[in-house]
């Protein structure tokens, strides 16, 4: 997610290392790179134009002896516009005084509008809300069994309406909403989220059947799904969408694609709606609230430590977590069971890859963002299937492990043997590990305690 923009941004204020102060001319330098970093990574011209002309505004402004360095400056000064030109405050979810809340979904056809809808569904659940999905795709029997399967595969409600024998159109459409707005609230749901038609293009009779339907639902939020992938088209359509509906805000799918960032940077400017989430993935919980001092800090190469702890705060077993830690600091060991298990806490975290990103890339942390770039995924499945194939009294005391065991590990878990003994070596070294900072913790308390 935004590796693109954050390189080039990063590289662009190398030019000021080694600078005693901002002087007009090297401003002028940092400022044209800049310029052509989020020009290369899609952000519409008008929105460049004004992010350049407000940090050149702020930077002639600092040219004062500060504690900080030209560069310091100037990441702050660009840091603070980026997080404005995104809207500075997460964006507000809007709920209706009256339940059902209504949620419409706009957008074109393979956004990912069925996809988020579902995503929204499950990010709703988890808050609490009980929202019911429905379908007025009346066009595409294919799209609305979709969202039939989404829902069953997120265990939420949805309302399938009967449609046989009706001609597809606008009155289909209109009956379809409006008894799944009377369904959604005899079933006590308290969202109703309206997946609606997709079209390859803007097209007329489309935006005149959700003019409708907005007409008809009222809805709360009127949701832009763009596909960030296709970056300055995704901002087009959302403005032309917004044109007619007014929208209330966007969400940006394929943000773990290769998009290079732009849409991101556009869409609120151009729409004045904010960003409101991002999809991650193909799978439900790859989604994530829009953040934008969270989102600059990781296009700035500052990480996002805040989202990586709410994910663990949300994945990880806390229980678990702190008996291992006990277990494992106290001298009892650390044995290739207990490897696994944080090896599969760890993947419930993500990708390596995507944890690497959200850390800094500066400080303590440095050098682990472009060590994402090479960390082998498949590398963790390699050591999990290593330990799967070991017998239980291996995984609790790997040193029984001979030559000819270590063999058959090795072919049960079709890796090479040496990929075996770095484990093994490996497991020792941290168990070895554990016990020094176990054994350093305990004389730690026992000198704190004689005080
Ligand atoms: P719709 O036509 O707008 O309803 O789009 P779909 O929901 O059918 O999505 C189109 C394709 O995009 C599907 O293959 C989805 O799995 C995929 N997709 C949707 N959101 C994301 C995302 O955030 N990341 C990735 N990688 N794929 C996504």
């Amino acid at each position: 997610m935004f590796e693109n923009l954050s390189e080039k941004l990063q590289r662009s204020f190398k030019t000021l290392r080694g600078q005693g102060t901002l002087t007009d001319e090297n401003i002028n330098d940092a400022l044209r790179e800049i310029r052509l970093a989020l020009l290369e990574s899609d952000v519409n011209l008008n929105v460049a134009k004004d992010l350049i002309e407000h940090i050149r505004t702020k930077a002639l402004g600092s040219q004062v002896a500060t504690a900080l360095s030209p560069a310091e400056q100037i990441v702050k000064i660009v840091r603070d516009e980026l997080v404005e030109v995104l809207g500075r405050d997460t964006a507000r979810f809007k709920f209706a005084s009256q339940p059902p809340t209504v949620i419409l979904m706009a957008g074109l056809q393979g956004s990912g509008k069925t996809t988020t809808s579902g995503k929204l569904a499950q990010w709703l659940k988890k808050g609490g809300h009980r929202p019911m999905l429905v379908s007025v795709d009346v066009y595409r029997p294919a799209a609305r069994e979709q969202l039939k399967v989404v829902a069953q595969s997120i265990n939420a409600q949805i309302y399938e309406g009967d449609t046989k024998g009706e001609a597809a159109g606008t009155p289909l459409v209109e009956r379809l909403a409006r008894e799944a707005r009377r369904e959604a609230a005899n079933y006590g749901c308290d969202i109703l989220i309206v997946d609606t038609a997709g079209r390859l293009g803007i097209d007329e009779a489309l935006m005149e059947e959700m003019a409708l339907l907005k007409k008809q639902l009222n809805p709360s939020e009127i949701l832009f799904v763009a596909d960030a992938m296709t970056g300055q088209d995704a901002v087009n359509s959302a403005k032309a969408f917004n044109d007619k509906l007014t929208i209330t805000g966007s969400i940006l799918t394929k943000m773990d694609g290769d998009s290079r960032g732009g849409a991101a940077l556009s869409i609120r400017q151009i729409t004045g709606q904010p960003v409101k989430f991002l999809g991650t993935g193909e799978k439900s919980d790859a989604f994530e609230p829009f953040h934008p001092d969270r989102i600059v800090g990781r296009i700035l190469g500052m990480g996002d430590i805040a989202t990586l702890l709410e994910r663990a705060d949300e994945k990880l077993d806390k229980t678990k977590a702190e008996a291992f830690a006990k277990k494992a600091l106290s001298g009892d060991g650390f044995t290739l069971e207990d490897f696994r298990e944080q090896l599969r806490q760890i993947k419930k975290l993500g990708s390596m890859q995507s944890i690497l990103k959200m850390l800094p890339s500066v400080g303590p942390f440095a050098g682990m963002q472009q060590a994402a770039a090479n960390v082998d995924e498949s590398q963790f499945t390699r050591v999990e299937s290593i330990i799967n194939s070991m017998t239980n009294k291996e995984r609790q005391n790997s040193s029984i492990i001979n030559g000819s065991r270590r063999k058959r590990i090795a072919m049960g878990a079709g890796v090479q043997v040496s990929e075996v003994n770095n484990l093994l070596k490996q497991h020792a070294q941290m168990s070895k590990m554990f016990k020094t900072m176990g054994a350093g913790g305990s004389k730690m308390q026992q000198r704190l305690m004689s005080q």
